[in-house]
């Protein structure tokens, strides 16, 4: 059995995990949270979307960058 290391992204609005591409704005992908409606560009980067135990999305949250801290 292997396992693999992924990133999951957040809302530091309100902290859902429920965060899309909403839409593209000129090469940009628009992220946006569907619980608070949230939206920000991002140039460079884009999602993927997984299947990951209640476990493994608790390590993800416990271990979260915060402001003007690295992600552990
Ligand atoms: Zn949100």
């Amino acid at each position: 059995m292997s396992a693999n290391f992924v990133s999951v992204i957040f809302c530091r609005n309100c902290y859902s995990r429920y965060v899309e591409i909403s839409e593209w704005e000129g090469g940009r992908a628009v992220l946006h949270c569907r619980t608070c409606g949230t939206t920000e560009e991002i140039a460079h980067f884009t999602l993927g979307r997984c299947r990951v135990t209640n476990t493994e999305l608790q390590n993800a949250r416990d271990s979260q960058a915060k402001r003007g801290k690295a992600e552990k």
